[in-house]
């Protein structure tokens, strides 16, 4: 399909500056104080606009949209269908026809032009449409707070004033004014072209640049936290101003499309060769000259298989907007053909497998063990040691450890509105604030109580995460949480109920004991710790905020394995397909989850599961050998996620790999294919990523390789079809030239069937669904030939059947005499129909075994049935065709 990336002013934005003010706007806003920024904005920091306040807005500044690229219009698709060289041909053809005074015939082909014109533009409108849907809705989303809530929206819904909040791989939707942040970090090369990161924050300081408290439409949160108030939007921004350069994605062929295309041209070289070669045999056997040269026109335009890469795209198109339904959002079309050739998939834990619904179960602290009770994310629960229920209030220890976990948090938990408890932000989060709630502890209290001076954010590379709070009473508090291996031995105290005291080997060593227990258990361990201090000594004591704490306790939390995912994980075994399963958690969580879920056996070796700190230890052979092997990834951080992928590419094997977040990015892009989250992964993720899961489910991205495989089969069974086609009419008019019999076919009939009638089969063919053990077959292999050898032969057999079977039933018919007219009709019969079979054939015939017909097939059927006895039966048809109706006999 061509593109057509013609630039459309959007919507009306009112408020478009012009480009030298652009800057001087950015000065004023960046240098403003915060107050002054609210105030002039009217919204409000806690709360954000109300609902009716960003209406109104919208209604004033129009939704926050660059320019956007029109579908190709209409009429140049139109067009389109009748700018190819066998158009040409037919043109040509009609010509002839005219001039030796044939003039219903020459109106005849004319007319098949025209069908087979509006067949094809119909068939690419179809495809138009679905790839401009998929486009839709991929479209960015912002976290947003409006009327006191946090909610996820379009980012096209976003108004000046909105408060917009930023986290790691979060792309900025619009030109936005920090108004709160911690170590905000920020890639703006896609505006500046530089890759050094811009650090940002809310406070403006003097000699700084404006900038620095200014977050841009399109650019990347790469580090951090923060909140942001929009201060311009759509075409009002930075970026919009270079819309043009951006909106013009390249809607590039995939390499299928690429393929077929060659294969259509090689084919249509041959063919006029040989349509040439017949015009001279034909010629010199005294056939009458212009007659002649129409037949090897018409039989040149049915034999070039033209349709071929029109047939490959509407494929893929219609294919992944099934996908779509599906959850798999693929965002180029290009990689629909890689995924059925998926070897390994490399999947995330979290979240992936499992429901990413933490829930705190255990606490062990003063080497005591806690029950806690409850489901979900609803603070509804109780806490109990043996069979003895615990008042919170009374245990201070207890209460030590429910505070450190809700104050260093960023995640809420709100009651929904229909009445279910939801988390907003990172569900291990939220599972350490519903602990707290059941224990007495509310985060909007205890934030009030406490407020958090200063942080240092979570990081999947250390694992861990700190916040400082002001206790109000001349000293400062620290909490840390993390992972427990690392935590325990940063602490050199431990809270008990008799007070702080110094912390013993022996205490690390029962501590560590447990976490491995809990891990055992399946869950997943967080280590508490805390560290006090004056405010005065803060300064000096700010470098080394995550040494010598006080260790306070770790909570276990329950995350359940997915529904579904135990009959995926079954699947790609049974369809040669290696599972990897990563996480970050440690290899005893890690290795008790796979054996819930069958990816390791209870009699798992040692090779099975491996750790980060394993796969570091190794030579790159050893590695590549090592992966081959290995089921489980256990403590592995993103940046390791890059040389895996690598590591198994080498190896030869096409990968498939998730991630989410940003450090991910660079492993989306190297794997074959990259597939992101739709609703935990970050913006920065899925640009990088090559598939979108829209429900983060394992077993989507099962059966979106189950679609690939599929796709690629019905292309190539279609293919099969059409060149069986081809080769059938070829031969037929090959034959009879060569033995001297009357042409079987006029043009017309050659035009009427190759032009019309099977396009509605092989569009039957592509449509089809997924035969039930298409997944019990090892994948194919990505270097293979579109055609096999096997194939061919099989077309070629097959054509040569349907043209043997049409000579001779031209030889049996010429046996009573038959008029000429009855002849033609007897043996354009033949054809049409043992086409007809062949389509049906191909369906039987392919790696996966055979696909049953479903009621689209049965309807493109009925369609070219129709079309037959149109052309028999139907007195302006048959008569321009030259056919007559056949009787019984
Ligand atoms: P996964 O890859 O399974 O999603 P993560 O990379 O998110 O795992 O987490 C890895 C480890 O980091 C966890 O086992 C835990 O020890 C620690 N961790 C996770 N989330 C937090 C958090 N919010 N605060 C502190 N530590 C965390
Ligand atoms: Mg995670």
């Amino acid at each position: 399909m061509s593109t057509h990336s013609v630039i459309q002013t959007a919507g009306k934005n009112q408020d478009l500056p012009e480009p030298g003010k652009q800057s001087e706007m950015e000065h004023e806003w960046g240098v403003l104080a915060l107050d002054d920024v609210l105030r002039r904005l009217d919204t409000d920091i806690e709360s954000g606009l109300s609902a009716d306040e960003a209406e109104k807005r919208m209604a004033k500044h129009g939704p926050n949209e660059l320019a956007y690229r029109p579908q190709a219009s209409i009429l140049s698709l139109l067009a389109h269908q009748f700018l190819s060289s066998v158009v040409l041909l037919l043109i040509a053809a009609a010509a002839i026809s005219f001039l030796t005074g044939e003039h219903l015939q020459s109106a005849g082909i004319l007319a098949a032009v025209f069908i087979n014109a509006i067949v094809g533009f119909f068939t690419e409108l179809k495809a138009q449409m679905s790839l401009e849907a998929l486009k839709k809705i991929s479209g960015p989303t912002a976290r947003i707070r409006r009327g006191g809530k946090d909610m996820h929206v379009a980012a096209r819904e976003l108004v000046p004033g909105d408060l917009v909040l930023l986290e790691a791989g979060v792309r900025i939707p619009a030109e936005i004014r920090i108004v709160e942040s911690a170590a905000l970090t920020v890639d703006e090369s896609i505006l500046t072209g530089e890759s050094v990161p811009a650090y940002k924050s809310g406070l403006f300081v003097e000699g700084e640049e404006a900038t620095s408290t200014l977050g841009f439409h399109g650019t990347y949160v790469l580090k951090g936290r923060g909140t942001g108030v929009v201060i311009a939007t759509g075409r009002a921004t930075r970026l919009g101003q270079l819309q043009c350069l951006l909106t013009q994605t390249a809607s590039g062929q995939t390499p299928l499309e690429k393929r077929l295309e060659v294969l259509g041209g090689q084919l249509s070289i041959l063919t006029l060769f040989i349509c040439a070669a017949l015009a001279v045999v034909g010629i010199l056997y005294k056939e009458d000259v212009w007659a002649m040269l129409e037949t090897s026109i018409a039989l040149a335009v049915a034999a070039i298989p033209e349709g071929l890469p029109v047939v490959a795209t509407l494929a893929l198109a219609m294919g992944t907007q099934r996908m779509v339904k599906l959850g798999a959002l693929m965002r180029e079309l290009a990689a629909v053909e890689t995924l059925g050739c998926t070897t390994v998939i490399c999947t995330d834990k979290t979240g992936t497998l499992t429901e990413n619904q933490m829930i705190a179960t255990d606490i062990v602290l003063d080497r005591r063990v806690i029950k806690v009770s409850g489901v979900g994310y609803e603070p509804k629960g109780e806490l109990t040691e043996g069979e003895e229920v615990i008042d919170p209030e009374q245990d201070d220890v207890l209460t030590e450890v429910l505070r450190a976990g809700a104050l260093c948090n960023d995640a809420r938990i709100e009651r929904s509105k229909d009445d279910t408890w939801q988390v907003h932000g990172d569900p291990t989060e939220g599972a350490l604030l519903a602990a707290a709630y059941k224990g007495g502890l509310e985060h909007k209290m205890l934030t009030k109580e406490f407020p958090r001076i200063g942080e240092i954010p979570f990081d999947l590379n250390r694992k861990r995460m700190t916040t400082i709070h002001d206790t109000g009473e001349q000293s400062i508090v620290a909490f840390v949480k993390g992972s427990p291996e690392q935590l325990i031995q940063a602490c050199s105290s431990v809270n008990t109920a008799s007070g702080i005291r110094e912390m013993t080997a022996d205490d690390r060593q029962w501590y560590g004991n447990k976490n491995e227990e809990l891990a055992h258990n399946g869950l997943r361990v967080l280590a508490l710790a805390m560290k006090t201090t004056r405010k005065s000594q803060w300064e000096e004591w700010s470098e080394k905020i995550e040494q010598d704490l006080t260790f306070l306790g770790l909570v276990g939390m329950r995350d359940l394995p997915r529904k579904g995912v135990h009959n995926a994980l079954k699947k790609c075994h049974e369809a040669g397909i290696h599972v990897i399963m990563l996480t970050g958690d440690q290899p005893a969580t890690a290795r008790s989850i796979a054996r819930d879920l069958n990816i390791i056996g209870n009699t798992a070796q040692e090779k099975d599961v491996l750790s980060g700190s394993d796969l570091e230890a190794m030579s790159a052979d050893e590695m590549k050998s090592a992966l081959q092997a290995t089921k489980v990834l256990a403590r592995v951080n993103p940046a390791m996620k890059l040389s895996i992928v690598k590591n198994l590419q080498e190896r030869g094997e096409v990968v498939a790999m998730t991630g989410d977040g940003v450090n991910d990015a660079p492993a989306l892009r190297q794997a074959d294919i990259g597939v992101a989250m739709g609703l935990c992964g970050t913006d920065l993720a899925r640009e990088a990523s090559n598939m979108v899961i829209t429900d983060d489910n394992f077993s989507t991205i099962v059966t979106a390789i189950e679609q690939g495989r599929i796709i690629y089969e019905n292309i190539k069974r279609a293919i099969c079809y059409l060149l069986t086609a081809s080769i059938g009419s070829l031969l037929a008019i090959a034959i009879a030239i060569i033995i001297h019999d009357p042409l079987p076919l006029t043009p017309l009939q050659l035009l009427w069937l190759n032009l019309i009638m099977h396009v509605f089969p092989a569009l039957g063919i592509v449509l089809q669904r997924a035969p039930r053990d298409l997944m019990r077959h090892p994948p194919r292999n990505p270097e293979e030939q579109l055609l096999e050898r096997r194939e061919f032969f099989e077309i070629i057999t097959r054509g040569v059947l349907v043209s043997l079977s049409v000579i001779a039933a031209v030889q049996c018919m010429s046996l009573p005499a038959l008029s000429g007219e009855s002849l033609t009709a007897m043996s354009f019969t033949t054809i049409a129909l043992s086409l007809l079979f062949q389509a049906w054939a191909w369906l039987g015939v392919g790696r996966h075994g055979s696909v049953r017909p479903n009621m689209l097939m049965w309807l493109m059927m009925i369609i070219s049935y129709g079309l037959i006895f149109l052309a028999l039966y139907v007195p302006p048809v048959s008569l321009v065709l030259e056919t007559r109706p056949l009787g019984p006999a």
